[in-house]
């Protein structure tokens, strides 16, 4: 039995304003070539770096976050290669002593966190002759996370990209958009029948979670298929051809040495006890899983609906607003009734409202409707003095014009008809119309009711309340012949 061992490297673009080591605009999607560079990002001899002392503190709240240890000093060192998205020659990193040191997420070991400069883009002409280079991205903080080599599946290791993901938009540090070259994932893969672990492979091009699962999968089958048949694995870096589906040879792995690592002579040693980690530790706002806990006990939300929320800060945002309206209103029920209405919010929240949002491409920053005015819908809903078709019309309504639901049910004469008066005299009328069906009904048939309650609903122009009328139907069928 083959044992799969993976272990991550992943870069991830901070979004501090200004780059790492000068001054120029960090904003390496703009489309305008060439226009955020100076000299210092574009390497020109005689130039000196300075250290962006935000990237730094991004990097420790991270470290922070995950309980990971923050040495005392940490340093930047010269990575040497040549490669013309590269306009020094090399690359300010940092080799042996990193901002961040060990800790856990997912219950994967970390190795450490450093900071390094991203690279210039490269754009290919098409006919291969010449290749253009785009600087704005050159320089921009880019942190490198490395795991411990934990993970033992293609599954495991797009859980572990996908907590870090959520974890670095709660603490504003990036977007990590994997699309957009925000957060890319390199995995490292190896597999071994006994306790020491085999030759690893690096599997690079990984553009998407999806990327991430199936390159992995297919790189186990890949070596085991490869031992079995006698072969050696080669330590080497191979590319995730998403149209093949298939991991293709790049080159043999570089080694540590080859790249003579040295000290940045033209920065600093970093001395970290010089900055305030207590404060940086109280910045650090509520994370995905100390939210996935607090929005069962308070909420009683089941895991998928919490992780709704936890994907869409403004999202849950306005629901944990809505719900303090609700409470308001309806404080001092009991639990389980809260319960049922935060059920209804949530769902009105989540399909209704969300789909009315994404039908007028519109976002909750947007949103015409106040946390208070979707309470009270819910209020209504729950008290049943609406039904779901009617909620759904005043929905839309609040959504246009951003009115109180009460207000709009006064106005258009809305409101659901439970007088029972009104409805068992339309229920009769239903009936002594329609015999064929009351025929049908008499025999059995189940359909037949459902037609009987449609007629008498139509009667009632939509806003009877379908269970009384149900009720007051049967009866009136009950007492005819
Ligand atoms: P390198 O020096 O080749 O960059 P490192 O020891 O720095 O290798 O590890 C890089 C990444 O590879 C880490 O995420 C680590 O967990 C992972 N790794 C190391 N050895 C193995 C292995 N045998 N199989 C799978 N992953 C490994
Ligand atoms: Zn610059
Ligand atoms: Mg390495």
């Amino acid at each position: 039995m083959y044992q799969p061992t993976i272990g991550l490297e992943i870069h991830v673009e901070l979004k501090t304003r200004t780059k790492m080591f000068c001054g120029c605009l960090n904003d390496p999607l703009e489309k305008h070539p060439n226009i955020n560079i100076c000299p210092v990002c574009l390497g020109h001899p005689g130039t000196l770096p300075t250290i962006n002392k935000k990237a730094v503190e991004a990097v420790l709240k991270l470290g922070l976050a995950l309980n990971s240890k923050i040495p005392e000093t940490s340093k930047f060192d010269r990575k040497n290669y040549f490669y013309p998205d590269l306009p020094k020659g090399y690359q300010i990193s940092q080799y042996d002593a990193p901002l961040v040191i060990g800790g856990e997420l997912n219950g994967i070991k970390l190795r450490r966190v450093h900071l390094e400069e991203d690279t210039a883009r490269l754009i290919h002409s098409t006919d291969d002759a010449h290749s253009l280079v785009d600087f704005n991205r050159a320089g921009v903080p880019l942190m490198e996370l490395v795991t411990e080599p934990d993970i033992k599946t293609g599954k495991e290791a797009v859980a572990f990209a996908k907590e870090l993901q959520l974890i670095l938009r709660h603490l504003g540090i990036s977007d990590a958009d994997m699309e957009k070259g925000q957060m890319r994932v390199e995995a490292n893969v190896s597999v071994s029948k006994d306790n020491e672990l085999g030759t690893k492979v690096e599997v690079k091009n990984l553009n998407s979670f999806r990327a991430v699962e199936e390159a992995i999968d297919y790189e186990i089958k890949r070596q085991i298929e490869s031992l079995e048949n006698g072969h050696k694995i080669r330590h080497e870096t191979r590319g995730w051809d998403e149209f093949e589906k298939k991991t293709k040879s790049q080159r043999l792995k570089e080694e540590a040495h080859d790249y003579r690592y040295f000290p940045e002579p033209d920065l600093p040693l970093m001395d970290l006890t010089k900055f305030n980690l207590e404060e940086l530790k109280i910045s650090i706002p509520e994370l995905p899983d100390q939210k996935r806990t607090r929005f069962s006990k308070e909420y009683n939300l089941a895991p998928n609906q919490a992780e709704i929320l936890i994907e869409d800060r403004l999202l849950a945002q306005y629901f944990e607003e809505a719900v303090s309206e609700l409470d308001a209103e309806i404080g001092g029920i009991d639990t389980e009734q809260r319960g049922i209405a935060i059920q209804t919010l949530f769902n009105y929240l989540t399909s209704d409202l969300k789909g009315l949002m994404a039908e007028q491409k519109i976002g909750i920053q947007e949103l015409n409707i106040t946390p208070e005015n979707f309470a009270d819908l819910v209020v209504l809903i729950n008290k049943g003095e609406l039904s779901s078709r009617l909620a759904k019309d005043i929905l839309k309504e609040m959504f246009l014009s951003g009115r109180d639901p009460r207000q709009i049910i006064e106005e258009k004469g809305l409101k659901q008809v439970s007088d029972e008066e009104i409805i068992k005299k339309m229920a009769e009328e239903v009936v002594a119309e329609n015999p064929k069906a009351v025929e049908d009904y008499k025999k059995g048939k189940e359909t037949a009711l459902q037609f009987l309650i449609g007629k008498t609903m139509a009667k009632l122009k939509g806003q009877g309340k379908p269970e009384i009328i149900e009720k007051l139907l049967k009866e009136t069928l009950t007492k005819t012949k």
